[in-house]
């Protein structure tokens, strides 16, 4: 934007409401949020009292404002975000449903809000059960025999995955040296098996987006210690052939890893157990609600099958003789700890919250999930092109084949001008696999209307792309801060507020 439109945006944009400043650069001496009634008793030296060590002169720095500058600061910045609260997430592989109040309420219940881990296992009977009854529920769903909830999200969980298999395997005499990765994997698969000291060795995907099983047979030697398969792939299509590659694997006294990042696809309709899976781990923040994003805590349990179990991480959760459940750390063979306690409490609970009360309704919102992604996929296809071709589950996969044809705009610009049209942004550019990827994952928490909205803004984007590429590229047009240098902003981050540079940056 230019000219007269320009110079009346930003004298409209001075105002705090649209260019919230830091809560430093507010502070006034003196000014505070409260007020107390004068002494009626005599005055008590603080530092005597309570020793000097505890009493600070003074904090410096620290902002000096109102209560409600305070209160205005922080809900002006609370409206900057996108949130699930807001309107469709559609960010392909984060599964970023709608997380139901009612796990935020079971969450806050006293006595599971305010226990503490160092409490004896007496004390935590209560809390142990929960602890319990979600072990229970995920084997139910995972079809697996024993499981460990420590792992605080789904690469963590790959980790402890890749480890429990090495352990095994070095029990047979031999850890082996190789991890075969199909090429459609999430990054956090070879990281991991890098990390847990296996060479990657990466498997092509054939035409139709599955693993080419007959290139898997020639690869599977003594030398791989296991296979780890996404399953429904990042493409959101099934692995059909997944019997016959465990037992392929098993043949060769290998393992199959499976990544359950995509359970939000599986969950009540078909159990990886029961495909011939020995290790997975689940994404509690994704598949089971909790909420995520910005880095928060989340989940990421290890279903295992009965080989792996006595290298699961300590404690262990047991149920004695009377009844009663403890934390067992009495484990030779575990591969150690891999997170505090027994992972992150108050995620687990919202996890178990969730199941509980959907119930036998997780198979709905399995169904749901699949439906909306197919809506758009139907909704979509044509007017952006489509790499494979096969039904998907979960989440559905465009490239910006069309697009960059006419016109030059890609993922990005299109990505970008969906934020004008009220939407957050699929994810771009993965899988690596798809180039200019458009990952589209809408959820079973979307409406029929509100997916027609999304489908609809996704096919005037496409159109403007068409009559006008450099708009397009030029996106967003609404948004407090234009499109950024997105290498720059993270090399060189300004975290100081400066309207009049910040406008002009950003314009
Ligand atoms: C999200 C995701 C992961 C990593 O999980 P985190 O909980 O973010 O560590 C791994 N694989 C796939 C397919 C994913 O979508």
């Amino acid at each position: 934007m230019n000219g007269p439109t320009n110079k009346r945006i930003e004298k409209a944009s001075t105002h705090p409401s649209q260019n919230e400043g830091l809560i430093f650069e507010k502070s006034s001496p003196g000014k505070r949020a409260f007020e107390l009634p004068p002494l009626d008793v005599p005055d008590a030296n603080a530092s005597s009292a309570l020793g000097k060590h505890f009493r600070a002169d003074g904090v410096s720095g620290f902002p000096e404002v109102s209560e409600i500058e305070v209160v205005r600061h922080f809900t002006r910045l609370s409206t900057w975000n996108y949130a699930i609260d807001l309107g469709m997430y559609p960010l392909g592989s984060c599964t970023m449903k709608y997380n139901p109040r009612v796990n935020e309420f079971v969450a806050r219940l006293d006595g599971i809000a305010s226990e503490h881990p160092y409490q004896p296992d007496e004390l935590s009977q209560g809390c142990l059960k929960i602890l319990q009854l979600l072990e229970k529920c995920l084997l139910e769903i995972t079809g697996m025999d024993a499981i460990t909830l420590q792992p605080a999200a789904g690469a963590q969980g790959e980790l402890t995955g890749l480890l429990l298999i090495r352990s095994y395997l070095e029990r047979q005499g031999n850890p082996r040296k190789k991890v075969l990765i199909p090429d459609s994997a999430h990054g956090t698969n070879p990281a991991t098996a890098v990390i847990a000291g296996y060479e990657v060795e990466n498997i092509k995907s054939e035409s139709h987006g599955q693993i080419d099983v007959e290139k898997l047979r020639d690869l599977v030697t003594e030398e791989v210690a296991a296979l780890m398969i996404t399953n429904p792939s990042t493409l959101g299509i099934f692995e059909e052939r997944i019997p016959e590659i465990a037992q392929i694997l098993h043949a060769k006294g290998a393992l199959l890893y499976m990544d359950g990042a995509n359970m939000n696809a599986l969950t009540g309709i078909a159990r990886p157990g029961d495909l011939g899976v020995d290790v997975m781990h689940l994404n509690l923040h994704k598949t089971f609600s909790t909420p995520h994003g910005g880095g928060g805590p989340g989940a990421g349990p290890v279903a295992m099958k009965k080989i792996l179990e006595p290298f699961k991480p300590v404690p262990v959760l047991v149920e004695k003789g009377d009844g009663k459940l403890a934390l067992d750390s009495n484990r030779p063979d575990s591969i150690g700890k891999v997170r505090a306690f027994t992972g992150n409490f108050g995620v687990l609970v919202r996890a178990l919250a969730y199941i509980l009360a959907y119930g036998s309704g997780v198979r709905q919102a399995t169904e749901d999930a699949v439906l909306n992604a197919n809506y758009i996929r139907k909704g979509l296809e044509g007017v952006y092109d489509l790499p494979y071709s096969l039904p998907s589950l979960h989440e559905v996969v465009f490239s910006d084949a069309i697009q960059k044809r006419n016109g030059g705009v890609n993922t990005m610009d299109i990505a970008k001008r969906l934020i004008d049209y009220g939407f957050h942004p699929y994810t771009t550019a993965f899988p690596l696999i798809v180039p200019g990827a458009l990952m589209i994952e809408p959820t079973e928490s979307e409406s029929k209307e509100e997916c027609d909205l999304f489908i609809q803004a996704m096919k005037s984007i496409a159109e403007e792309a068409a009559q006008d590429p450099e708009f397009v590229k030029h996106a967003p047009h609404t948004t407090r801060v234009s499109r950024l240098d997105e290498v720059t902003a993270a090399r060189k981050p300004i975290l100081r507020w400066n309207p009049a540079g910040a406008s002009k940056a950003a314009r």
